[in-house]
């Protein structure tokens, strides 16, 4: 469903069955919110409350952002294609992963995506972030080849092929958003 928000504007809030919490995303002309089942809209609304002051900050940062022209993002479609493949195929290489296929997207919500039939999608501004980090979205995905989820199973195998490092690099990559 979405609302208007006077101070965030658009407020679009999804349920994925899935989420643990309420996690709101802010964007330059609106905000995100992906729900947890059941959570009530009174929940979602207090909870936005509860974080108003640092989400308005968030927004007026994305609002200072240049914006990328549609040229712009064409350039670092061709920059992900010419190398997000490669280093896909030699990681998974390198720790034995089996993916069916990658796709590189226009994806602004996420870094990568891992589907039930392995078909790994990555968004093409993953390329704007240092190598390692993309290495870890890279590895992130693989793993969710052999754990379809964030079970602890999956973060073990995670720490396995990041010796140790998954959660640290998790924590850098929120310093870097897609767009
Ligand atoms: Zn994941």
């Amino acid at each position: 469903m979405t609302y208007q928000d006077a101070e965030l504007g658009q407020v679009t809030v999804t349920v994925n069955p899935r989420a643990r919490s309420i996690i709101m995303r802010p964007e330059v002309d609106g905000l995100r919110v992906t729900a947890f089942w059941g959570a009530s809209l009174v929940l979602v609304k207090s909870t936005i409350e509860k974080f108003r002051p640092s989400l308005l900050k968030k927004q007026a940062a994305l609002k200072e952002r240049p914006q990328l022209t549609p040229e712009d993002v064409e350039k670092l479609r061709r920059e992900a294609k010419a190398h997000l493949p490669r280093r896909v195929a030699e990681l998974a290489h390198m720790h034995g992963f089996h993916y069916d296929r990658l796709t590189i997207r226009d994806s602004k919500t996420r870094w990568g995506s891992c589907s039930s039939r392995n078909t790994i999608s990555l968004s093409l501004y993953l390329i704007q972030v240092p190598e390692h980090l993309q290495d870890y979205v890279i590895l992130h995905e693989l793993c969710h080849t052999v754990h379809h989820d964030h079970s602890p199973h999956f973060w073990a195998l995670m720490d396995t092929v990041t010796d140790g490092k998954a959660h640290t690099l998790r924590h850098e990559l929120h310093h870097y958003h897609t767009s």
